[in-house]
């Protein structure tokens, strides 16, 4: 695999294990690492009582 800096997206690697593709204008999260992606859900809005559909 060549470490080749692409002109136009770059992808960012940080230190947690998201991944990022900067295109210049926006970063896009093309993966995003277990704690961050638990940090998310276990971020539920206030009123999650109706969506939560666990046995
Ligand atoms: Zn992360």
């Amino acid at each position: 695999m060549a470490k080749k800096k692409v002109r136009t997206t770059d992808t960012i690697t940080l230190p947690c294990g998201c991944i990022y593709q900067d295109k210049g204008w926006l970063l896009v999260c093309i993966h995003e690492c277990n704690y961050h992606k638990r940090k998310r859900t276990a971020k539920r809005p206030y009123r999650s009582k109706a969506e939560c559909v666990r046995p």
